[in-house]
């Protein structure tokens, strides 16, 4: 399958205070390497604060990273993303767009729909009533009806705003759509509207996905293939059937059992199973496997060196010495 992007041992390290003369970091994002398929939904999960937010916004050059390559691989270029200047990286923002976690300030209060949605068009010599024309298309793609292009954010629930900030990335005719938490902030009813809106604009626009969420149920729904971050670094990466049926990274395992179950009979059969232990801090970690504090197999060498991700049944990988 053609991929559309690579990461190769991407960091995002933030320099925190010194204390008693020594430089600290978080390490928020700690050489993740990836790919993604044209095509595909890639789903990315871990507990907040893993690193996964952060990630998504490295690709679309809000953070400069600290580290590392992003290859955008285009029918005629293969480019890096972070090592291109802004004046080179502007066409590659539009083909890479995000949808932003929280609807209510994502969308500037003071412009109206209309404006919000073509913001991104300024570069284009399209006309204003080209510009109109367009995001009428748009907001008819997401559900909404054109004449509320003349309304304001506050006039709309949380399920149409995330509609809005949807059509605002579609209108740039995006290749790669960054979908950080986008339906967190909104009621479960809503929910499952907005993922199915998403799923039948993949087909019609063909955009590739990446989908960042802490929310088990919803990535196994929408994705094809898995990674499981923790703590700023890959631990698994697989298909999603797979990663669900035969979860191999502790960590994973631990995720999948912590998970609450909607059907109450099968609620009764099974036990829900918090994360034990205490978290390592991302502020310069110890060179050991992250999880080893957490984790009931941990050995001897899980506190002396760090595991790798590398593959362990055909395509599935794990970071984890119990495979390696
Ligand atoms: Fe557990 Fe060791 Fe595997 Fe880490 S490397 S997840 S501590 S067994």
């Amino acid at each position: 399958m053609a991929k559309i992007l690579e990461l190769e041992n991407v960091s995002k390290w933030f320099p925190i205070k010194k204390y008693l003369g020594r430089k600290s970091y978080l390490k928020a994002v700690d050489e993740v390497s990836f790919d993604v398929n044209r095509g595909e939904t890639f789903g990315l999960v871990g507990e907040s604060g893993c690193g996964k937010t952060t990630l998504g916004r490295l690709i679309v050059r809000l953070y400069q990273p600290t580290s590392g390559k992003a290859r955008y691989l285009d029918k005629e270029n293969h480019v890096d993303l972070f090592s291109m200047n802004e004046k080179a990286f502007q066409d590659y923002r539009r083909k890479i767009q995000m949808i932003f976690q929280d609807p209510y300030s994502s969308l500037n209060p003071r412009l109206t729909v209309l404006q919000i949605i073509t913001e991104g068009l300024g570069y284009s010599n399209l006309s204003s009533s080209e510009k109109k024309d367009l995001a009428s298309q748009v907001m008819q793609s997401v559900g909404l009806r054109p004449e509320y292009l003349f309304r304001y954010p506050h006039e709309f629930s949380g399920g149409q705003r995330q509609r809005i900030g949807i059509a605002r990335a579609l209108i740039m005719r995006p290749e790669l759509l960054i979908c950080d938490e986008p339906v967190s902030a909104l009621d479960v009813s809503v929910q499952a509207q907005v993922i199915n809106l998403l799923i039948s604009l993949k087909e019609q626009y063909d955009l590739t996905y990446i989908f960042i969420a802490h929310d088990l149920a919803v990535v196994k729904y929408i994705s094809d293939r898995i990674a499981v971050m923790y703590l700023g670094k890959l631990v698994e990466l697989s298909d999603s059937r797979e990663l669900f049926s035969h979860p191999l990274h502790p960590y994973t395992q631990a995720l999948i059992a912590s998970v609450p179950v909607a059907d109450p009979k099968v609620r009764k059969l099974t036990k829900l199973q918090p994360i034990q232990g205490e978290i390592t801090s991302p502020i310069d970690p110890p060179q050991a496997c992250l999880f080893a504090s957490r984790c009931p197999y941990a050995m001897k060498k899980c506190h002396e060196s760090v595991p790798e991700l590398k593959s362990a049944e055909g395509s599935h990988q794990v970071a984890c010495f119990l495979y390696h």
